[in-house]
This record gives structure tokens, sequence and C-alpha cells, in this order.
């Protein structure tokens, strides 16, 4: 039987991964496809990213924008959560459905198993029309949306714990009991862990290498599975990797006070924060706004690079529900006191301050954060690497076509 098994390990960049850091992940570039130059999606945010993985498509085309995204309500922007659970309900009345492109557990006739520790949205967007099934401690669900209650549940703490909880009861029920077609483990870890301490210091080391030793754990059943008579393909990666933070701003209200938006709650012109970067968009009949908006955005401190128009697309987004700027943050040249340099700008819309590098964040185009880690092992035993670059978008192409699984209009696979 044919199997695929994917271990996410959130916000480990692939500059990180070292022997003395991360020797079981290390070691898999021995026996895997080692991708050399796999590379985050914009924004580079979990949840966007989850749904990449799940679908096999950009943000723009998935239709996920990012953590938080704007829709159109009688012609006004409303700025929406993506992590909140009646979010899917928001998209439907605004799209039509939830993604715009099939799941690999929809491919897949629900045959797919998936347990996740991050927040509420970057789990249920893995299949967030209930295909198959979704564990999170927000709430677990069978196809259909039929509720996983007591103790089949899973309702570990998001945090290192909570991962080895979740990761010794995916080898033993999932991989080794239910058996499905694939089967899906995303870590909260080292990325929650990197949101309260600073990169690369003891408590992120320590997150990092919890992870790493889950790896281990997972490859251990996968090749009894290997042993037992399974194919299996195990891939295990990252989403995104992370970036220092410094200054924090609020965009909302620095768009407020340079008279480009009505009001902080206003439906004319509208931020959707992610991390290191921010979406902005303008609701129609406000096109007169662009200019000045253009105008403040060069000029802006904590803007670094600006894109519009075709400079979207190649992003790998799109100009719905007037999406009109997307900005990546600046750097300021400081070290964190662990060897990091640079510290981003945060866009927020909370109180804004300095965090001075004290922990970090993700979403934008900087060198760490889009620098996500993958190996694909078929069971064949050679390590080889591919230069070529690759990016969140070619995993379901590559579990589908491992599994003989019709994949149109995907990327090619990485095998
Ligand atoms: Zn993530």
């Amino acid at each position: 039987m044919r199997r695929a098994v994917l271990l996410m390990c959130d916000g480990l960049s692939r500059e990180w991964i070292s022997p003395e850091r991360t020797p079981n992940i290390w070691a898999m570039k021995q026996s895997g496809l080692w991708c050399a130059d796999h590379r985050a999606v914009f924004p580079s945010v979990t949840r966007a990213s989850a749904a990449a993985v799940a679908t096999g498509y950009t943000p723009g085309n998935h239709g996920l924008h990012g953590n938080r995204m704007c829709f159109l309500v009688d012609g006004k922007l409303e700025v929406r959560d993506a992590g909140l659970p009646d979010f899917r309900d928001h998209m439907r009345r605004a799209t039509g459905r939830t993604l715009h492109v099939p799941t690999m557990a929809e491919r897949l006739n629900g045959d797919c198993v998936a347990f996740s520790n991050v927040s509420p949205g970057a789990a249920y967007f893995l299949d967030p029309d209930h295909h198959g099934w979704v564990y999170h401690r927000a709430g677990c669900f069978g196809p259909g949306g039929e509720p996983i209650t007591g103790d089949d549940a899973l309702t570990v703490p998001s945090d290192p714990d909570g991962d080895a909880v979740m990761v010794e009861r995916f080898c033993g029920e999932v991989l080794e009991e239910r058996r499905p077609k694939l089967a899906i483990c995303w870590q909260c870890s080292p990325d929650k862990t990197g949101h309260t301490e600073p990169l690369l210091g003891p408590v992120h080391t320590a997150a990092m290498a919890a992870a790493d030793r889950h790896v281990a754990q997972v490859f251990a059943k996968v090749q009894e599975l290997r042993a037992a008579g399974d194919d299996v393909l195990f891939l295990v990666g990252s989403d995104h990797g992370m970036e220092s933070i410094g200054p924090r701003v609020h965009v909302g209200e620095r768009l407020v006070a340079a008279g480009l938006k009505d009001a902080l709650d206003s439906g004319d012109v509208a931020v959707a924060c992610q991390g290191t970067s921010a979406l902005i968009y303008v609701a129609p009949g406000y096109e007169s706004r662009i200019d000045g908006l253009r105008a403040y955005l060069k000029d802006a401190d904590w803007a670094a690079s600006v894109f519009e128009g075709d400079g979207l697309k190649t992003l790998g987004a799109r100009p719905d529900y007037g999406l009109t700027f997307a900005v990546d943050t600046a750097y300021v040249e400081k070290d964190n006191g662990h060897g990091v340099t640079g510290q981003r700008y945060e866009a927020i819309d909370g109180a804004e301050g300095d965090a001075a590098g004290a922990f970090a964040q993700h979403g934008g185009i900087g060198p760490r954060e889009t620098a996500p880690f993958l190996v694909v092992d078929d069971g064949s035993g050679s390590g080889r690497e591919r230069a070529e670059t690759s990016s969140l978008p070619n995993i379901a192409p590559t579990i589908l076509g491992y599994l003989g699984v019709a994949a149109e209009g995907l990327q090619p696979s990485l095998l």
C-alpha cells in the first residue's frame, strides 16, 4: 500500500538546521531529497501557508490572502482574522466557498487525517470543508464536520510539550492503526516559542531540538511501516522561518494620521497586518486615495518594498476584494544578542513600541522568513540535493503523484 506522511516543524528556518541544533533533520539529508532552495509563499504566514501546502496553490490562487484578509461587504472593507472560528462563514459569504481550489483531502476522497497544534485557522485550512479528519484543540472534526469529542479529541497545549503528546499519538493511532493514505502532523515548534523568545536564545534553541526529536520519532515509525511492507513517502518541512522584531507600527493609525483613511474602523481603506508585511485594500469608489497611499508608502520609514499591480502577481497574490498594495517592512541594523542580525519593523494593530529583538515574527519577504526547509524521503535511501527552487505549492503534487492521484493544474512533483 502506498501512503504519505507529512510532518511540519512550524517556523523552522532552513539556515538554523545544523548537526548541533537539529541532528535528526540534518541526518535526513543523507537519505532523502534535500530541497536546497525551498521557498515560502507570500505572505509567509501560517494560515495562508497551510492552505498552500494543502492545495498546491499560492494565496492569490487558493483565495486565503493571509492570517488576516479583507472582504467587501456592501461596498465597504471588513478585515477578518482567519484564525477565528467564524472566519470560514465570512469567506463563504464573500466568495461562495472557502478555498477556490480543492485540498489534498478532497482529492483523496477524505482519506486524510491531520493533527495540528498551531492556530485554529491554520489547522482548519488543511481541510476547510471537512472531507477528512482534522484534529485541533479548538475542535476536532470528521468527514462532513462531525464533531469528535471526549478522549478521541486532541486537546494538547500549543507548546513543545503539547507537540510531544500529539506526535506520540500520531505515530500510534494514525500511522500504526488508522493508516490513512495521507497523514499530516503540524507541530507548533519552534514557531510558537519564537513569537515570545529571542531567536537562537536558549528557549528557542530547545524548541528546535524538541521538534527535531519528534522528526526522529516519526521517521522511526515510518521505517517500521516500510519494514512491514508499506511504501511510505515521508516529507518533513517547515512553512517559513522567522525574523527578529524591532519597532512595531500601527499601520492603520499611521494611514489615518496621514489623511489616507477616514478612521480606524472605516471601510474605505483597510489594512490586514501580516507580521513583517501588510496588505492594504482600497474599496471601490475610493481609488482617488491610491496615489496618496503610494507616495506615503514610498517615504514611510517602516516600509521597505511596496508591490502593486503586476508586482502583486510576482508575489503570487491577486488584487481581489480591493487588495491594492503589499508592503514588506524595513530592517534596523541591530543584533538580537544571540547572533541574529537585523530587526524588522512589525505591522500591528495594537500599541506601538520597540521589541528590540526580544521575539520574532514572519509574514514578509525577508531572507530568513522565506527560507523554510523540506526533505522528501521516498525510502530509496539515497540522499540527493535539489538545487532548483521549490516552494510550498510543490508539496501537494509530490504527495498526490506518489499516491497515483490526478493533480491537474498543479506544479510539478519534486520526485
Ligand atoms: Zn507557521
